[in-house]
């Protein structure tokens, strides 16, 4: 690893494994992991005036209005521990989304480095999520049969007992797979048009042999 500021934006399907990479990246190359969706998860538990407003959107799948997606994002990367790079996890979603994010960074004069799309095909992203578990403690990700704990339902990092998400039911699922097509895969166009988009596939691949193709892409230029 080198010196290299890595500012890292991970795309991908509902299901693709953006949270399980996330976590590699940031503990490998020492950046804070910032997953919009478990923020907004955070602040459905606490039972903010975001979180409440967010709530019935996320469980339709549907997406968050872009301004207070972009404006928790802002606050978040201008924190001391994302000045020397950063892996952004879920976050752009939208065209709106992606130019606000080039225009605050433009601001500092500090780009995207680094867009890493990881593909799946949509049969087995349906299989991934529907077997998703997740830990309430530390938030960790796991799989029933992918990427499954050492003891069942409890977390091996924190020991925190698992759940399934309330957005990994089937009919949720699928909307939030036609919302991931119509508003977010055109960011793959407008990143590949900046020269920053890297494209892993890992479709029947486990966490591992995905995360040495992402490591080949950071180490890179
Ligand atoms: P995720 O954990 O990334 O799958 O996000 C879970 C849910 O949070 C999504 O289905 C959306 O409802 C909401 N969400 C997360 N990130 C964003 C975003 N960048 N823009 C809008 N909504 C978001």
């Amino acid at each position: 690893m080198n010196e290299t500021q890595r500012n890292v934006i991970l795309l991908g399907a509902p299901g693709a494994g953006k949270g399980t990479q996330a976590e590699r990246i940031a503990a490998g190359y020492t950046l804070p992991h910032i997953s919009t969706g478990e923020m907004l998860r955070a602040a459905v538990a606490e039972g903010t005036e975001m979180g409440l407003a967010a709530q019935k959107v996320m469980q339709a799948g549907a997406l968050v209005p872009d301004e207070v997606v972009i404006g928790v994002v802002r606050d978040r990367l201008a924190q001391a521990d994302a000045q020397k790079g950063f892996l952004l996890d879920g976050f752009p979603r939208t065209m709106e989304q992606a130019e606000s994010l080039d225009a605050m960074l433009a601001e500092d004069g500090r780009p995207v480095t680094h867009v890493i799309l990881i593909d799946v095909p949509e049969d087995e992203l349906v299989e991934r999520l529907a077997g998703r578990r997740m830990c309430a403690g530390c938030g960790k990700g796991y799989h029933v049969v992918f990427d499954p704990p050492q003891n069942e339902d409890a977390c091996d990092v924190c020991g925190a007992e698992l759940y399934q998400r309330s957005d990994d039911n089937e009919a949720t699922v699928r909307n939030r797979l036609e919302v991931y097509r119509a508003q977010t895969e055109p960011l793959v166009g407008y990143y590949e048009g900046h020269d920053v988009l890297r494209t892993v596939y890992g479709g029947g691949k486990m966490p591992d042999e995905v995360y040495a193709l992402v490591e080949q892409l950071l180490e890179g230029d």
